[in-house]
């Protein structure tokens, strides 16, 4: 089977499409398109410095390579940021991995504990908690929110970028409207160009099997290790819910994206 833009023979079938393309036009249509999205929504100025989170995992690791491709033809510099949220045995072997790729990609890193921050790591703050109803994800997501703000500002950061791709928006929505949550749901606008701090997610666009193959064909060693309390939540449900509605129905993630786009508004 050859790839549909050149003569090598093709790695990936994109189902939702049915594009086949070898490895090195596949890695080339997912920085073309994190390319369109930075630029369809504004999402870096001129000469702005970018915070890019970067956890250890996939998504993070993978931005950091191609925004850093990017600054190097564009006029905006980065920096990467890691937040510790001191869970024993699962932020230290991400940490490892975060700085060989800073070191290979000669990008500057800066990690801020929540120990540091706040006087308590994620496990102890669930400790003191007095409501089993709150998640440890609910707990983690505001004092990572908080974390990320505190690290943007003390670089001096204009924007900060996160990992979260098409599937990570979706759970999320999905999540809100499960709850009741419909705030929320307008702050899911991929344009926040008038925001004094930007949070960007310049992977919005982009299935995370998409992520997960570019990762694996640029040969990326990224943390596969899923953080130990990452299935006290629904998300893990919905995450499977979506995925099986996707392989019998090829594009429906666009679909369902492309709705919660029209509903932000
Ligand atoms: Fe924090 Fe939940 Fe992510 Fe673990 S899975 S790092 S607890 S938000
Ligand atoms: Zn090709």
């Amino acid at each position: 089977m050859k790839c549909d833009r050149c003569d090598n023979p093709a790695a990936y079938t994109r189902k939702y499409s049915g594009e086949k393309l070898c490895s090195q036009c596949f890695s080339k249509s997912i920085v073309r398109k994190t390319a369109k999205t930075i630029s369809k929504y504004n999402m870096i100025k001129h000469n702005e410095l970018v915070a890019v989170a970067v956890s250890g995992g996939k998504d993070s690791l993978a931005l950091l390579k191609i925004i850093k491709e990017m600054a190097q033809t564009h006029s905006f510099r980065i920096m990467a940021i890691t937040i510790d949220e001191g869970i024993p045995g699962y932020r230290n072997a991400a940490l490892e991995i975060v700085e060989i790729l800073c070191d290979e990609l000669n990008v500057e890193h800066k990690v801020y504990a929540y120990k540091d921050l706040f006087e308590l790591t994620l496990d102890e703050a669930l400790d003191l908690r007095d409501n089993e109803k709150t998640s440890s994800c609910s707990i983690c997501g505001t004092l990572r929110r908080r974390a990320i703000d505190y690290a943007a500002k003390d670089i001096g950061a204009d924007v900060i970028a996160t990992g979260h791709n098409l599937d990570d928006t979706l759970q999320t929505f999905v999540i809100n409207m499960l709850s009741g949550d419909t705030t929320k749901i307008g702050w899911m606008d991929p344009d926040t160009s008038t925001n004094d701090l930007r949070k960007i997610k310049p992977f919005c666009e982009i299935y995370e099997s998409e992520i997960v193959f570019y990762a694996f064909t640029n040969d990326m060693p990224f943390q596969s290790e899923p953080c130990p309390h990452m299935n006290e939540g629904i998300r893990t449900e919905i995450r499977e819910f979506l995925n099986s509605l996707e392989t019998q129905h090829s594009g429906i993630k666009n679909n369902l994206y492309q709705s919660i786009l029209k509903v932000s508004e």
